[in-house]
């Protein structure tokens, strides 16, 4: 008998039982992936105190905004009128003092006397212009004191819940450091276009690129198979059998 030929049976040897093929490998590292996965996952979600006191935060950043920016805009108006009434009263003063001058001519005098009583009428409007401004003002400085106060009671809060969430994080990152390890061990004993495809496979599905057969059925899109796929995935070689209908690979386990 030439050595080419097939290899005389050998006894089941139990340790060899154990040993699993390449797609129950492949299996394996998905698993991984599905870990990894779900650790990402996790690190994406944001406590719920967290993203409340950031969205309080964020809250009274734009009511503080609001109330400053009005609270500008008041200002100005209120300068702008006090300018006004400066300025009306500067020529109240000024029409005084001519029609001191002008005493001895009835004529110039009715003349001031109207033009003061019209400069007056302008300072009460001006005063009842400014009025609602200054209430206005004392109502914003009011609210822009108690805004920065909330804003400076959760600055130290938030700060607080950020370093929480940077241990949590970093924790979740240190488990997903040991997967990924394992996985890669485990990769660098497979074939690397099986792996390369797979993960095609796993992209394109957003999620699972090899699913076991289960009664006859693909698990990853519920397919009944025909008996000769079947029949190839449980020999458990490569080439890699994919279900014809979702075409993820296939695994007996
Ligand atoms: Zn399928």
């Amino acid at each position: 008998m030439s050595g080419q030929g097939p290899a005389p049976e050998k006894p089941i040897r139990l340790d060899r039982m154990n040993e699993s093929g390449p797609l129950e490998r492949l299996y394996r590292v998905q698993q991984f992936d599905l870990e990894l996965d779900r650790l990402h996952d996790e690190e994406l979600r944001v406590p719920d105190g967290l993203r409340e006191a950031r969205e309080e935060q964020e809250r009274v950043n734009n009511d503080l905004e609001d109330a400053e920016i009005e609270l500008e805009g008041v200002e100005r108006s209120i300068r702008q009128l006090e300018s006004d009434l400066a300025s009306t009263r500067d020529q109240i003063a000024r029409a005084r003092s001519e029609q001191e001058k002008n005493a001895f001519d009835p004529k110039a005098q009715t003349q001031y006397q109207n033009r003061i009583q019209q400069l007056e009428d302008r300072v009460t409007e001006t005063d009842e212009g400014l009025a609602p401004l200054y209430e206005r003002r004392t109502t914003l400085e009011g609210r822009r004191g108690a805004l920065r106060g909330q804003h400076g009671t959760l600055r130290p809060r938030i700060a607080d819940l950020e370093q929480q969430d940077e241990a949590r994080v970093e924790g979740l990152r240190a488990q997903g450091e040991g997967a990924r390890r394992e996985r890669e061990e485990m990769v660098s004993a497979l074939d690397s276009r099986l792996v390369k495809e797979y993960e095609l496979i796993r992209r394109s599905k957003k999620g699972l690129g090899i699913v076991p057969v289960e009664a006859g059925r693909c698990t990853g899109c519920n397919m009944q198979l025909p008996v000769t796929v079947q029949q190839r995935v449980a020999t458990g070689r490569l080439p890699a059998v994919k279900c014809p209908s979702c075409g993820r690979f296939l695994v007996k386990l």
